[in-house]
């Protein structure tokens, strides 16, 4: 990895922050600082932005043919796979997951880097021809990469995240400047020096790291910037919104979730079914320590199942093994800051006082670190800040209901609109209740499955566009229509003005 505060890169140079400011990171495990990173602020991404701008407007990557960008991203995607321990074990550390979950970050970040590549060498490059009505017309709709793109991300799939945007952004043609989360900058800055080890040109890829409320604020705003993507809260994400609307650029926001995971008795009538739900329940709402947009926090369940399932559900949240990511055996790492464990403590309060009914965890483990243990609370219903808002940690909630009807509608009961997936083994149901469902993905007996073809992004308040598929690639471009008279004439619309003679 680059020096130790230089993790600042502005067209083809690393360097510390101009104001000199440095921030340690944070290992969540033990709650004590492992690295240092520069602190940027305004001035670095305006020049990391003037960058940007300069390698689009001039340089060699919006001009690089296709074939060659997708040869570049495959690139990326070999040496990926070259640093999968490396890089796994670096996110483990820094976001406070398991080490295999690092790995498996490692690998779907490699799947996008080859989905963008496959998509933009396969595309037909001419364009796409318009009938215009007349042999005379040669129309023609063609797309072209947006600009300097804005890539702003959180810090709970740093590296994923980043990929999301990075692949289909450079696939596109665009340059871009990235700003991590300032909680989990690390596995970005390392992917910034695989793209230039990949020979991708200088200035094309910047990252400047450093705070929200100054580089993610200045991104938003900057006029020369054409798109902002911006994955995150939905209070910063309604920030940058108004930055880029007031400055007229494109925006793509992929923000929460409060994701309902719906289960019909009938999913659980034979043994295996009834183990395969709950099983998915667990990792619906607990992996990552419940630290996912999509996580399944909410549990709807058909009410006579109720008590059979909380209880089974809650044994074996009580059996999920804390601990150092890295460590055998351990299963869920901590939270990612103090901030969060007590945001995550201050619901759990809220919920009991408001009359839930704790059934697992409730509370922090002995020792340090940002831990909190998974926690399933009963009795829940809509009124409650818990199964309205989105907690970000490892806190399921139990409602019930007794018709389709009211499932759907309780599942929809949100602002979000993410996620959420039906449990059930009749298929008409299944069919039904998915097509009834405002969310942006809807699992059938399934849950967090997700796929770099398939567009993903959030109904409601759960954002604005898509990632990933070609939805997600056509952010990244403007389309452009040439129209082409091949017998130009005169239109004669003012009369007066013919020619004499
Ligand atoms: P956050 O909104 O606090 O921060 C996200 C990023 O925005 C960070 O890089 C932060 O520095 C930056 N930022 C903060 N204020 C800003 C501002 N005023 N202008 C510009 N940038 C600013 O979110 P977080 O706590 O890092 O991440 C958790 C959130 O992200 C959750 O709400 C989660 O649901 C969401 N998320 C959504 C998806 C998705 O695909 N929809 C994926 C992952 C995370």
């Amino acid at each position: 990895m680059t020096a130790a505060q230089q993790t600042i890169h502005v067209g083809g140079e690393w360097r510390a922050a101009l104001s000199g400011a440095m921030r340690e990171i944070i290992d969540p495990v033990d709650a004590t600082p492992f690295e240092v990173v520069a602190e940027g602020g305004v001035a670095d991404t305006d020049d990391a932005v003037a960058a940007a701008r300069a390698a689009f407007d001039f340089g060699a990557w919006p001009r690089t043919p296709a074939a060659e960008r997708a040869a570049l991203l495959r690139r990326v995607a070999v040496l990926l796979e070259r640093d999968r321990e490396r890089i796994g074990a670096l996110e483990s550390r820094d976001a406070g997951k398991t080490l295999q979950e690092g790995r498996v970050d490692v690998d779907c970040v490699r799947d996008a880097f080859r989905y963008f590549a496959d998509l933009v060498e396969n595309e037909d490059g001419g364009g796409r021809a318009v009938d215009a009505g007349s042999d005379e017309i040669r129309s023609v709709v063609v797309h072209e990469p947006v600009g300097v793109c804005a890539l702003i991300t959180p810090w709970n799939y740093p590296l994923l995240q980043a990929s999301w945007k990075i692949a289909p952004a450079l696939a596109a043609g665009n340059t871009f400047v990235i700003k991590p989360s300032e909680i989990t900058p690390l596995t970005t800055v390392v992917l910034v020096e695989l793209l230039l080890e990949a020979g991708l040109p200088l200035g094309a890829a910047n990252i400047v790291t450093g705070p929200g409320d100054t580089v993610g604020a200045r991104l938003a705003e900057h006029p020369q910037v054409d798109l902002v993507s911006f994955t995150g809260g939905l209070i910063s994400g309604t920030k940058v919104a108004r930055s880029a609307a007031d400055s007229v650029k494109k925006v793509a926001l992929e923000l929460g979730g409060k994701n309902p995971n719906v289960v019909f008795a009938d999913a659980c009538s034979t043994p295996e079914g009834f183990d395969t739900a709950v099983d998915q329940a667990l990792n619906a709402a607990f992996i990552h320590s419940g630290q996912v947009c999509s996580a399944g926090s909410r549990l709807i369940i058909e009410e006579p199942l109720r008590d059979r399932f909380v209880a089974e559900l809650s044994r074996r949240a009580e059996l999920i093994r804390l601990g150092r990511g890295t460590d055998a055996g351990v299963e869920c790492g901590p939270l990612v800051s103090a901030a969060q464990l007590a945001r995550t403590e201050a619901y759990v309060a809220s919920a009991l006082a408001e009359g839930a009914a704790l059934r697992a965890g409730g509370g922090r483990p002995a020792g340090p670190g940002y831990f909190f243990r998974p926690t399933v609370l009963d009795r829940c219903h809509r009124g409650m800040r818990v199964v309205r808002e989105e907690v970000f940690g490892p806190v399921l909630t139990v409602e019930t209901f007794r018709t389709e009807e009211e499932a759907v509608a309780l599942a929809n009961d949100t602002e979000y609109g993410l996620a959420g997936a039906v449990w059930t083994s009749d298929e008409h149901r299944a069919r039904r209740v998915a097509g009834l469902l405002r969310h942006g993905t809807v699992w059938i007996n399934d849950f967090h499955p997700y796929l770099p073809q398939a567009e993903w992004g959030g109904f409601g308040k759960s954002g604005i566009g898509r990632e990933l598929g070609p939805g997600g690639f056509a952010e990244y471009r403007e389309a452009k229509h040439i129209y082409q008279n091949l017998a130009p004439r005169p239109v004669r619309w003012f009369a007066g003005t013919t020619a004499k003679g």
